[in-house]
């Protein structure tokens, strides 16, 4: 399928300023800096694809990306994209480390590749639904303006608030109470993102419970090689237990099933690329274990690639893709259709079906 063959490859950086910063309990984001591939075929049809790169969580940044997506320029130039399976593992070969770099290509791959088949890439993966709706993140914040965003997003129509806490064992009480009073009709859901200690998290967990609050997930309590003491946290707990840092390939999600230390499994792409989160998602559905899909801070195109993924594969029970961007801001148009809190995909946009503005 010559026509199928890739021409040209381009690279490019993406900066965008965020209108707040995001902060979680290992830093704050000003700004998006990440890096797109685009790939052309013989056959006219382009293909993109994005790394949204965070040092403390998969140890990339834009210039490691950048140079990794550069050095697999050659290598790519007159492969088949219908290759994408061989192309992938050779990247993972060579580029073991650069996971956020590999996503890119990956995407960009599989978008020209179901392009060309003129099918949308959530009916490639099998299109189990096409309708998906997402939680909404408040950030960490006063507990007044918690309060107050809290109960903007539940009329916008959230139903399921996530917080980050892990930082301050009070101020992550008092921001709670008051996400819990601005919108008392919401689920929470909790990330730590390895903030804790073991004990700290068992007895966070017991302050919340005093205070009538039991959150539908509490995700990466602790440091994400201590699977003994996420255990301990899971032994003490009626709350569910998400691995997210935890588990970046399916042998880290092996491990988390045979330490039986969680409940659900959080997949991004951006820790396992597209191809090893099938492999991840077939690991927790054997096991049992629910799955999740979170994101990085990325455009319209990683985002819409992940939306894509959990309507494809379906059975997701926790949906983390809340936009950070606004979308005038945003390098690209199209894509799976968002009024909060759902996105709609439809049947006549092939690929992941975003355009370059
Ligand atoms: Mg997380």
């Amino acid at each position: 399928m010559e026509s199928l063959s890739i021409k040209k490859v381009s690279i490019e950086a993406v900066n965008i300023k965020l209108d707040a910063p995001f902060t979680i309990a290992i830093g704050t984001k000003y700004n998006i800096e990440n890096a797109l591939i685009s790939i052309e075929l013989e056959n006219g049809i382009e293909g993109f694809g994005e790394a949204a790169p965070l040092e403390p969580i998969n140890g990339e940044n834009q210039a490691t990306v950048l140079a990794t997506l550069h050095s697999c320029k050659d290598f790519l130039i007159g492969k088949s994209v219908s290759d994408y399976r061989n192309i992938s593992r050779h990247l993972k070969t060579v580029f073991w480390a650069q996971v956020t770099a590999r996503c890119a290509i990956e995407m960009a791959l599989l978008d020209a590749f179901t392009k060309s088949l003129n099918l949308p890439f959530y009916k490639f993966l099998g299109g189990s639904e096409n309708i998906i709706e997402t939680d909404y993140t408040v950030d960490i914040v006063s507990p007044p303006v918690a309060k107050k965003n809290a109960a903007k997003l539940a009329g916008k129509g959230y139903r399921v608030l996530k917080t980050k806490v892990g930082k301050s064992l009070s101020e992550d009480i008092d921001r709670l109470l008051a996400i819990k009073e601005g919108a008392p009709g919401c689920g929470i859901t909790l990330d730590a993102n390895q903030g804790y200690s073991p004990p700290d998290a068992v007895h966070f967990l017991e302050e919340l419970k005093s205070n009538n609050i039991r959150p539908l997930l509490f995700e990466q309590p602790v440091v994400k090689h201590d699977l003994p003491g996420m255990r301990f946290v899971k032994d003490h707990t009626s709350v569910p237990v998400g691995a997210d840092e935890s588990v970046f390939t399916s042998a880290d999600a092996i491990n988390i099933v045979r330490s039986g230390c969680a409940d659900v499994i959080n997949i991004k792409l951006m820790k396992s690329g597209i191809i090893e989160a099938l492999d991840i998602a077939a690991i927790a559905r054997s096991a049992n274990m629910k799955l999740m899909i979170g994101c990085m801070l990325e455009t319209k195109l990683a985002l819409g690639c992940a939306v894509h993924l959990a309507a494809g594969l379906g059975g997701f029970s926790f949906i983390d893709l809340d936009p950070h961007l606004n979308p005038d801001e945003d390098p690209f148009g199209g894509g799976p259709a968002f009024t909060d809190p759902v996105y709609q995909l439809s049947d006549d946009s092939p690929g992941i079906g975003v355009f370059r503005k």
